[in-house]
């Protein structure tokens, strides 16, 4: 989960700028050693990063060598609490790891656009063997399913886009991972964080040292919890005096529902729907944004794609994320709980499609644009840069489709009478140059 405007559970910091891009249909997360940093653009790391609240520390360590960081670092946790015992065996033999350096410092020139995504995410092999653990450990599944009131399939869709089903719980020293973020990353403050809350997990005695491993970005566990997550969310579901989150299937699942509810889950509802749009529909309604009643959307000729549109209680909004000629989806509030667990649209619309899918039901009816040639990197930063030249404005230059972005793009289509859905294109950039 992310943090601010990224998502993540895991994650959080990552992820804001993932999750802007994947949200327009862009990028995707990626999966999980594999994940590009954070930094702004590409995807994001999928995880469930809390967002606990990031308290200022010392200003970062420029000229300063590692051990000397260390050892400053060694007396702030103390100072906060954890005992010397568990910061020295946690820190004993301590260098930074220059993979982690290298995986947070990569910045992709093209992100995998959100069909590329769902095609990994939702694939065969994933449903079928999700279906298979789903039949092992109905029992269990089902008794922390009622526990937390969360319907048990969105528990093994996590699950199984989190970590494979437990197969990857990635494979860094998460201490190690977090210490060389936060002595050398771009965003050590929130690093320096997360490594006191990971000795606090360890200080309290919910894992071992040499266990606690995962993702190169400090995510934990089978579903992937940040540390500050881990702390306010993990639960010991079996009952055995410690949150294990990489051996216990009951902590497992436990936590991950656990999370869900306290984010606000709405128990005997699903995520949304796949739907189709009445000709002439006005785009300008769509966007996560533009919360409206299920009745108002079916008088606006809004469809279920697959039939009845399922019930929802609150309010729903209409995304589009390959723009007007992609699949449209009416996503609910349970979509936005997801979502705390990482920001990202596409990786959202994969747990609800893969839980879809553990359901029995099918997968996309609509067609993607799948013959778009991708935009770069660069040329998103030329989109920014033309339309913020013609007077709408990107608020910024970083080649990532945020709403800002969105929104200064709809504007634009308006202006030239194409539908306004905010989805940039090779021919819109075409068009802003000309
Ligand atoms: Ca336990």
């Amino acid at each position: 989960m992310r943090s601010g405007d990224r998502p993540r559970h895991r994650a959080w910091a990552l992820t804001a700028g993932a999750f802007l891009l994947a949200a327009c249909g862009g990028a995707a997360p990626a999966p999980a050693d594999s994940r590009p940093a954070p930094t702004g653009t590409a995807t994001a790391p999928t995880t469930a990063a809390p967002a606990a609240a990031v308290t200022a520390v010392t200003a970062p360590s420029a000229f300063v060598s590692f051990s000397d960081w260390l050892a400053s670092f060694r007396q702030e946790a103390v100072a906060a609490g954890i005992s010397p015992a568990t910061v020295d065996a946690a820190f004993a033999g301590l260098s930074p790891d220059p993979r982690v350096t290298d995986l947070d410092q990569s910045q992709p020139e093209f992100t995998r656009r959100i069909w590329e995504y769902l095609d990994s995410a939702v694939s065969a092999s994933r449903v079928g063997m999700g279906r298979d653990r789903y039949d092992q450990h109905r029992a269990l599944l089902d008794q922390v399913g009622r526990a937390y009131g969360v319907d048990p399939r969105f528990i093994v869709a996590i699950w199984g886009l989190e970590s494979g089903y437990g197969g990857n719980v990635g494979s860094f020293d998460v201490i190690r991972s977090l210490a060389t973020l936060a002595y050398e990353g771009r965003r050590q403050v929130i690093f320096r964080e997360f490594l006191l809350q990971a000795l606090r997990i360890l200080d309290r005695g919910d894992i071992a040292r040499e266990r606690m491993i995962g993702s190169w970005a400090g995510a934990m566990g089978q579903t992937q919890f940040m540390p500050g997550s881990y702390l306010s969310y993990a639960v010991d579901f079996d009952a055995d005096g410690r949150r294990d989150l990489w051996g216990s299937l009951g902590d497992v699942f436990g936590s991950t529902a656990n999370y869900l509810a306290q984010h606000g889950w709405v128990a005997g509802e699903t995520w949304g729907s796949e739907v189709v749009l009445p000709a002439g529909f006005d785009f300008r309604l769509t966007g996560a944004d533009t919360r409206r009643s299920l009745a108002e959307w079916q008088q606006l000729g809004v469809t279920g794609a697959r039939g009845v549109l399922p019930a929802t209680r609150g309010a729903a909004a209409l995304i589009v994320p390959a723009g007007h000629r992609g699949p449209a989806f009416l996503v609910y509030d349970n979509f936005r709980v997801i979502l705390r667990y990482n920001n990202a649209t596409s990786y959202a619309l994969a747990i609800g499609l893969l839980a879809d899918a553990l359901a029995g039901q099918g997968g996309v009816v609509g067609d993607w644009p799948e013959r778009d040639p991708p935009l770069s990197r660069s040329d998103r930063e030329e989109l920014q840069r033309l339309l913020t030249a013609r007077g709408y404005d990107t608020q910024g230059i970083d080649g990532i489709i945020g709403p800002n972005t969105r929104n200064a793009l709809r504007r634009f289509q308006e202006e030239i009478g194409v539908p306004a859905d905010g989805y940039p294109t090779v021919d819109l950039l075409r068009r802003l140059r000309s």
